[in-house]
């Protein structure tokens, strides 16, 4: 989502005079769009501000300016630290509030002039309220960059308050566009070649838009059935979606429209009912097994994707087996799985028994091992077999050529001629942990 937001700041700074550029040393400006969900994400904002001063100052130094300036969740939960860590940063905005830039660049050009002829301190500009007009409302329609696939947020924010989870605060409340919005939205994308489309979420299959003409709230089920209609348009994807979420109708669409991709990313966390509960993520490991059966009868060739956190506060070995149980049954294409890291203002911080790191990395090098075998696994199972790619981009060697699979993965293979944009079938050859390669048939 942060590529999407950064791509409509860039929209929204395009008619005043603001265009991408390829290296920040010389830059008029400098976004820097973060994440909050782990530590080391946010940490990873302050050193990366370390980089950007000299930068600053050496425009500076040559009567030149170079406004810099820090959005995204790190932005939202962490604005009075990072003007008293970092001074020298002229903005400081929330996810909610980007629409509002040129303003707030207005405002700190201002800001600049004042205190040249002045003196005194120099006002910073921080915007992380949760404004009550739809962002979505005040940004341009988007240009997509790739020309082949592209992000399209239909919901943001979440309601549901997972204990270890920073998003509700830094995202704000749930909220889903309309359906028309999107599809607009989605048919601008297709009329410029986009044959590709992700939609996103914090819980994309939370969405709940209000339908056209007052047909009432749909459901992502609905809205895909919808998406599916657009004539050039080939695949569709969503991420990230909840397991409370998952209604009949999802499960429906995934076997009744053949451009909804194969492929689902549908996070758990954790196998154990106990750590479950503690998370507040409102379902058992059962009614995950349950889920995953549906959505294989509706559509045998379905392949998952999960999030995991170990080392959750109080989680002993035999939850951690639990987790290990559940991965072993469901047999996942691929996984992210991460350290518990504990989220100031979390409920989970708060909790005394923390987990010691070294468990925690003992537990997540075990996870992780055993989920990049089935990852191997899944990606051998293909050799030999024809299965459709969408070409993206040009590969490093001669002739190569990047494509994606329905399951996303990377398709590597060699073609004389120019086979971006078209969707081909390949008979994979070879199978690597990250990759395939292939021959066109
Ligand atoms: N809405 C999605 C997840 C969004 S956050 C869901 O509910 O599943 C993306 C992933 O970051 C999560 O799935 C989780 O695995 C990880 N994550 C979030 N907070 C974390 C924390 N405090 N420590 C470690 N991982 C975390
Ligand atoms: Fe965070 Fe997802 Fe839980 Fe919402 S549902 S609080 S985004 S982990």
């Amino acid at each position: 989502m942060n590529v999407y937001d950064s791509d409509r700041m860039a929209d929204t700074l395009a008619p005043h005079g603001y265009q991408l550029c390829d290296a920040p040393d010389d830059a008029d400006m400098v976004i820097l769009n973060t994440c909050h969900i782990r530590e080391n994400a946010s940490e990873k904002v302050f050193h990366a501000l370390g980089r950007y001063k000299p930068m600053k100052q050496a425009r500076e130094a040559q009567g030149k300016d170079m406004i810099l300036a820090v959005a995204g969740c790190v932005g939202q939960a962490e604005g009075p630290e990072i003007i008293r860590r970092a001074p020298y940063v002229d903005i400081v905005l929330g996810p909610q509030t980007y629409h509002r830039l040129p303003e707030m660049i207005e405002r700190a050009k201002r800001a600049k002039k004042k205190k040249m002829e002045e003196g005194g301190k120099k006002e910073r500009i921080v915007e992380t309220d949760f404004p009550v007009e739809s962002k979505f409302d005040h940004i341009p329609a988007p240009k997509s960059n790739n020309r082949i696939s592209a992000f399209l947020t239909i919901q943001e924010g979440c309601d549901k308050f997972c204990t270890f989870c920073c998003v509700p605060y830094t995202r704000g409340a749930e909220f889903s566009r309309p359906v028309a919005e999107v599809v607009a939205e989605a048919k601008k994308y297709v009329d410029e070649g986009i044959q590709e489309i992700t939609l996103l979420g914090q819980n994309v299959n939370a969405y709940h838009g209000e339908g056209a003409n007052g047909s009432g709230e749909w459901g992502l089920g609905a809205l895909c059935l919808e998406l599916a209609e657009l004539d050039g348009l080939k695949r569709i994807r969503y991420m990230t979606s909840h397991p409370r979420d998952v209604d009949d109708e999802l499960i429906r669409a995934h076997g009744d429209c053949e451009k909804l991709m194969p492929f689902l990313h549908l996070p758990v966390q954790s196998g154990s009912d106990s750590i479950l509960k503690q998370m507040n993520r409102k379902h058992t490991a059962e009614r995950y097994f349950e889920i995953i059966d549906d959505l294989r009868k509706a559509r045998p060739d379905i392949a998952f994707c999960s999030d995991f956190i170990v080392g959750f506060p109080g989680e002993n070995d035999r939850d951690f087996e639990a987790t290990m149980e559940l991965v072993r049954q469901v047999n996942y294409a691929q996984a992210f799985s991460f350290k518990y890291s504990p989220r100031p203002g979390t409920p989970a911080a708060a909790i005394e028994l923390q987990v010691p790191e070294s468990v925690k990395v003992e537990r997540l090098k075990a996870l992780q091992d055993l989920l990049n075998q089935q990852q191997i696994a899944f990606n051998q199972s293909l050799v030999g077999k024809t299965t459709p790619v969408l070409f993206e981009r040009y590969g490093k060697e001669e002739n190569q050529y990047l494509g994606k699979s329905a399951y996303m993965q990377s398709v590597h293979v060699i073609c004389p001629r120019d086979i971006i944009g078209k969707l081909l079938d390949v008979e994979v050859t070879e199978a690597g942990s990250n990759s395939l390669k292939g021959r066109l048939k």
